[in-house]
Parts: structure tokens; C-alpha cells; sequence
């Protein structure tokens, strides 16, 4: 009986720090093969009466169990191998349907430890903090120059759902920036293009194109998620997802790039901080603010903006350090400068009301 408890003991430890189901499996067989050989070698011994049973009752044991998994592992293989079938066409795909399916059981396989292995070394994400990318949905606003990098990044660090929002085309001059798109694809919806580039980069996450904007109504189609990613480019883009994620509650992590300056915070009022009407309250006049084809903006600056972005999703999504709630990070690309300023919320923004204050 010894041994029993032992291996229910085993197991059950094994499942609170998620110890791969293969190592497990290797871990039960080797055990029940050494209580088989001390029951053969050592019938009615000191040992064999310690662990309990009889040579023929352990090895009826294990065959049955190994019998249930082998059912349970080729039903597994089944399933997966008729997911794969559906996942080939992603042109032919409606909107808000998943380009690519994800894996949704409840432990990462042994291409996605292989995957991630460099999230899993570092002690401030590890599995658990993998796992918690693994299980996120996040919304990204904007497949353009931040969405680019976000939507690669997000994908590549196995963020487990993203829903990918634009109501666009892609045309010759996006590709200066945009790099997540290529030549041959001017013409086509950067929703659907985005998402197959990301389900081709990591086939372990589900991306779903909605071909079409956010707007400042969109509160239950926010509500759904953890996070929202905004990357457009415009003051009304902006000020539409914002009144849609304050209504929600969801985090939003803002980017914004100009010319050679780029900027980005989390606005987060349910959780403390400003929205973005708090420090943005009213739209700049015209000619203030010039968007990126009004004014210009150089090619590499939205990698490191989006990149930025990217890294603070991943630290929001895990746990990890500390975020841009109530911070906002410039950067200053033609003098290679960057600075950190603290946003405070107003009591009397009009869409808030001041509440992270
Ligand atoms: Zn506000």
C-alpha cells in the first residue's frame, strides 16, 4: 500500500507544477516495472509485503491502465490530425472565424516546451508565466506600422487567442514599415494577410481577422478580452477604442509614432491610472497632429515602438516587472533618446469620470 500513496502522491505533485504528461508517464512505468522485478525476484519478502499486492495483481494493474491510456493517446492523435485538415485555406476563411486552431489542452506539448524554451528559462515568466500567454485573448486595433511587429511578436510568445482588427488593404506604400506583410500581397485585407502570417510563424496560437474598425460601441466585443492592443493611427481611431475599453474595463496599451517619436503607456483606469482622455481630452487641431502619410515616419520606428508594445504585453500578460500603467515611454529616434513620465488621471474626464485617479 506504501507504493500506492506513493504514486498518488507523485501524481498529484506532478499536476500542481505541471510536469510534462511524457515525463510522468516514463516516471509511473519505471516505478511499476522496479515493484514487478522486486515482486519476482523477492516474492513474500520484507520489500514485496511493504509495497503491497502480488506480482500478478500489479501486472493486471498496470496493463489495464496502460490499455485506457494508449485508447485515450491514439483518440488524441485522431482529433489532432482532423483539427490540422481544416487550417489550410486561410483566404477562404469568414471574418471572425480562427485562421488556425490552437492547441487547448491543458499542458504544453513537447514542440511547444521546445518553442518556448527561452520564456521558460527566464525566471520572471517560466511555465507558469508561458502558461498564462498560453490561456490570454488578446484584442490587437490595427494591422498597420505597430501592428506589425505586435502581431509577429504576440504570436511568436504564444499568446494563446489574439483577435487581429483592421478594416483595410494593403497597399505598396505600407511596406516600407509594415513588415508583416509582403509584395505579392498589395491589394489584399491586411486582417486576413496579418492573420495567416501569424498562424504560419506559430500554428499553436488561434487568430481570428475581423475585417473591420473598432469603435467606441464595441464594449461587449472588448469585454472579451484580456488585453487591447491599439496601434491605429488617427485621434478618432484611438479615442473610439479607448471609450470602448474604459466601458469594458480592459487594459489598453497605447502606442503612437510620428516622424522620428514614437510613445507608448497602459491605460488601465479600472486598475489605476488615466485613460487616454484623461491626458488626451480633446482632438489636436488640424495640422497639429499630421498623420504618418501626412507627415512621414521613419521605416524602423514602428519596430521599436510596436516592439515596445510587444514587451509590455507579454510582462502584463505573466506578471512580470513593472508596466506603463500611469508611465508613459518616449523615445526619440533622431537623437537615440528615451525618457519615462509619470500621467496622473482627471477627475473630471468625461469618459472615465476620473475613477483610476
Ligand atoms: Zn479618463
Amino acid at each position: 500500500m506504501v507504493v500506492f500513496w506513493l504514486l498518488i502522491g507523485f501524481a498529484f505533485a506532478a499536476f500542481v507544477v505541471r510536469v510534462p504528461a511524457r515525463w510522468l508517464g516514463i516516471a509511473a512505468l519505471a516505478i511499476w516495472l522496479a515493484v514487478l522485478g522486486v515482486h519476482l525476484s523477492m516474492p513474500g519478502g520484507a520489500v514485496a509485503r511493504a509495497i503491497g499486492g502480488s506480482f500478478a495483481g500489479w501486472l493486471v494493474g498496470g496493463a489495464v491502465l496502460g490499455l485506457v491510456l494508449g485508447y485515450r493517446l491514439l483518440l488524441r492523435g485522431l482529433s489532432r490530425r482532423a483539427g490540422g485538415g481544416q487550417a489550410s485555406d486561410p483566404v477562404a476563411v469568414p471574418e471572425a472565424v480562427p485562421v488556425v486552431g490552437g492547441d487547448r489542452s491543458a499542458t504544453m506539448s513537447d514542440d511547444e516546451l521546445d518553442r518556448y524554451a527561452r520564456h521558460i528559462v527566464l525566471r520572471e515568466i517560466g511555465g507558469p508565466g508561458q502558461m498564462r500567454l498560453r490561456g490570454a485573448n488578446v484584442l490587437l486595433v490595427g494591422a498597420g506600422g505597430l501592428g506589425a511587429p505586435l502581431a509577429l511578436y504576440l504570436a511568436a510568445a504564444g499568446v494563446g487567442r489574439i483577435t487581429l482588427a483592421d478594416d483595410d488593404s494593403i497597399s505598396l506604400s505600407n511596406l516600407q514599415r509594415q513588415v508583416l506583410f509582403r509584395s505579392d500581397q498589395t491589394g489584399q485585407p491586411k486582417a486576413q494577410a496579418g492573420a495567416a502570417a501569424m498562424g504560419a510563424l506559430n500554428p499553436h496560437v488561434t487568430v481570428t481577422p475581423l475585417m473591420r474598425r473598432v469603435a467606441a460601441s464595441d464594449a461587449a466585443l472588448v469585454a472579451g478580452h484580456d488585453l487591447v492592443l491599439d496601434g491605429t493611427d488617427s485621434f478618432a481611431a484611438r479615442a473610439a477604442v479607448n471609450a470602448a475599453c474604459v466601458e469594458a474595463g480592459v487594459p489598453l496599451l497605447a502606442g503612437a509614432i510620428a516622424q522620428w517619436e514614437g510613445q507608448a503607456t497602459l491605460y488601465d483606469p479600472a486598475r489605476g491610472g488615466p485613460c487616454m482622455a484623461c491626458i488626451f481630452p480633446v482632438a489636436p487641431a488640424a495640422g497639429l497632429a499630421p498623420s504618418c502619410a501626412e507627415a512621414g515616419v521613419v521605416g524602423a520606428l514602428p519596430g521599436v515602438i510596436g516592439s515596445v508594445m510587444a514587451l509590455e504585453a507579454i510582462k502584463h500578460l505573466t506578471g512580470a516587472g513593472q508596466g506603463l500603467r500611469g508611465r508613459m515611454l518616449i523615445f526619440d529616434g533622431l537623437y537615440g533618446e528615451t525618457r519615462t513620465i509619470g500621467l496622473t488621471a482627471r477627475a473630471d474626464c468625461p469618459v472615465c469620470g476620473g475613477r483610476g485617479a
